[in-house]
C-alpha cells in the first residue's frame, strides 16, 4: 500500500508550500447549463452575444405626449390628441402632422414621432382631446432607441466573468433562462470528536458543543458554495472512513475538523492516507493557529479531502487559508484570494519569534482620512471563538517581533461592506466637524 508523507513529527511547511500541494491536485468543476436565478455569484464557463436587440424599438422615455418636433419650431403649439398609447401597446396609426399622441413611459414611440414632451410640461385641455406644447421639442427629446442599451452581436458575458445581479438582468433582457457557468461546488461538512454532544442537551461532563460544523456551513454558503451537512462523528477511524467516503461520493469536496494532530485519538489524516494515498499529505504548516492541517485527493473521484484542526479558530484560519481558495479554483475563480489592502494599525501588534505566520483577527474601517484602519485585533488564541467572531478582517503578522501602532500593513478583507459600516463617525476619532 502507498503511503502519504506523514509530518507532523517533522519540520513546519511554509503556508505556501502547503497551498501548493493542495491546489496541484485540483481540478475546475465541470460547466453546467444553470437556472439565471441559480448561476447568481457563479462563474461563465462561456461567453454570450446578443441575440436582441434592447429596447428593441423606439420609445418613449417619459409619460407625455409624441410630438413632430417640427410642429413645435415656433415654440407654444396647440396640438389635437387622437388616441393614447401605453406601454405594452401600440398606436393604432402615425402621428400626422398638427397631432400629438399621449404616450407613457416604454410605450413604442408611433411612426412620425421624434420627441416627447413631458406631462409635467404640457397643458391639456379639460376634454383632452388638444395639448400645448409650450417649447420647441429636440429631435430624440425623450426618446429611447432601439440598440440604445445592447445590439445584436454585442458581448454580454465573457467566460470566466462572474455572474452578478445586473447580469442576470441582462441575460434576462434576451429571453434566456440558462447560462453556462461552472457548477457551484457542493461542499460536505463533518465534525469529528469524541467529545461532542450530538444534541442541544445537558452536557455530559467532559463533553463540548460543536461549533464547528456550524460555522463552516456558514462560512461556505457566505464564500457562495452549496453546504452540505453530513453530521458529527466519534473518534473511530472506520466510521471517520465510512462518512468521507459518503461525502466524496455525493460532494464536491469534504471539510473535517478534529483529529488531523499528534493527539492519540487523531484519525482523520490516517484515512485521509487510506483514501488518497500519494495524493495526500499531513502537515504542520508554519501557521498560528491551524498548525496541524491534512489534505488529499480521493483516489476514486478526485474530491478533495480537507482535514482542519479542531480549535475553532484553528478551523477558521484553515478556511480562509486552504479550504476557500481551492474551492474558488474548483468553481473556476481565477482570483482566488481574499482581497489585500493596506491599513494603518491604530493598535500595535506584537508576537513572540516562533517560526510561524501569526494570522490576527481584526476589526478594520475605512475611516474619514479615506485610508482602512485596523481598530482593534482579536485575543489570540485558537479556542477564542467569540473573540473572533466580530472580525472583518485577518492581519498576517510575519515571524519576528510583530508591528507598532502606526505602521501601515497588508490587511486581508473578509467583509468589505463592514470594512464601510466600521468606518462610521461612531468609531471614528478623527471625524472632520
Ligand atoms: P483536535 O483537533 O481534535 O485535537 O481538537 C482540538 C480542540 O478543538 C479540542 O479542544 C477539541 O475539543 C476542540 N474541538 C474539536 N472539534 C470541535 C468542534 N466541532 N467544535 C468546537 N470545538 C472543537
Ligand atoms: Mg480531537
Amino acid at each position: 500500500m502507498t503511503t502519504s508523507r506523514d509530518e507532523t513529527t517533522r519540520v513546519l511547511i511554509e503556508v505556501a508550500e502547503a497551498q501548493s500541494f493542495v491546489h496541484q491536485w485540483l481540478t475546475r468543476l465541470s460547466p453546467v447549463e444553470a437556472p439565471l436565478a441559480d448561476a447568481l455569484g457563479c462563474v461563465a464557463s462561456e461567453s454570450v452575444d446578443a441575440r436582441e436587440a434592447v429596447p428593441g424599438f423606439d420609445n418613449s422615455a417619459m409619460d407625455g405626449y409624441a410630438v413632430r418636433s417640427s410642429d413645435t419650431t415656433d415654440g407654444a403649439v396647440r396640438l389635437s390628441v387622437p388616441e393614447a398609447v401605453l406601454a405594452g401597446d401600440v398606436a393604432s396609426a402615425a402621428l400626422a402632422p398638427g397631432e400629438a399622441m399621449r404616450i407613457m413611459t416604454g410605450a413604442p414611440l408611433p411612426v412620425g414621432a421624434d420627441a416627447v414632451c413631458m406631462i409635467e410640461e404640457a397643458t391639456v385641455d379639460a376634454d383632452g382631446a388638444h395639448v400645448v406644447v409650450p417649447r420647441p421639442m429636440g429631435r430624440g427629446e425623450n426618446v429611447r432607441r432601439a440598440g440604445d442599451d445592447v445590439v445584436v452581436g454585442d458581448r454580454l458575458v465573457d467566460a470566466g466573468v462572474v455572474i452578478g445581479a445586473g447580469l442576470v438582468g441582462v441575460l434576462a433582457g434576451q429571453g434566456l433562462a440558462l447560462v453556462s457557468v461552472y457548477a457551484r461546488p457542493r461542499v460536505g461538512v463533518l465534525s469529528t470528536g469524541h467529545e461532542l454532544a450530538t444534541d442541544a442537551g445537558a452536557l455530559r461532563p467532559g463533553q463540548i458543543r460543536d461549533s464547528n460544523r456550524p460555522m463552516l456551513l456558514a462560512l461556505l454558503r457566505r464564500s457562495g458554495f452549496e453546504p452540505v451537512d453530513l453530521g458529527t462523528v466519534e473518534d473511530d477511524a472506520r466510521e471517520i472512513e465510512g462518512r468521507f467516503r459518503e461525502g466524496a461520493a455525493t460532494c464536491d469536496a469534504v471539510v473535517s475538523t478534529g483529529g488531523v494532530s499528534v493527539g492519540d485519538a487523531d484519525h482523520v489524516k490516517h484515512v485521509l492516507t487510506a483514501l488518497c494515498g500519494e495524493r495526500s499529505r499531513t502537515m504542520r504548516v508554519a501557521v498560528r493557529p491551524g498548525k496541524p492541517f491534512a489534505f488529499g485527493v480521493t483516489r476514486d473521484e478526485g474530491v478533495p479531502l480537507f482535514g482542519l484542526a479542531g480549535n475553532p479558530v484553528s478551523t477558521m484560519v484553515g478556511y480562509e487559508l486552504f479550504v476557500r481558495p481551492a474551492l474558488r479554483r474548483r468553481a473556476g475563480f481565477t482570483d482566488v484570494e481574499r482581497p489585500r489592502v493596506t491599513a494603518v494599525l491604530d493598535v500595535p501588534l506584537e508576537r513572540q519569534k516562533d517560526g510561524k505566520l501569526q494570522i490576527v483577527f481584526a476589526t478594520a474601517g475605512v475611516h474619514h482620512d479615506g485610508r482602512v484602519h485596523v481598530t482593534s485585533v482579536a485575543r489570540a488564541g485558537s479556542h477564542l471563538l467569540n473573540a473572533v467572531a466580530s472580525a472583518n478582517a485577518c492581519v498576517p503578522v510575519p515571524d519576528g517581533p510583530g508591528f507598532a501602532a502606526g505602521e501601515v500593513v497588508p490587511v486581508m478583507v473578509l467583509d468589505a461592506d463592514a470594512l464601510f459600516a466600521n468606518g462610521r463617525a461612531d468609531t471614528d476619532t478623527a471625524a472632520p466637524t
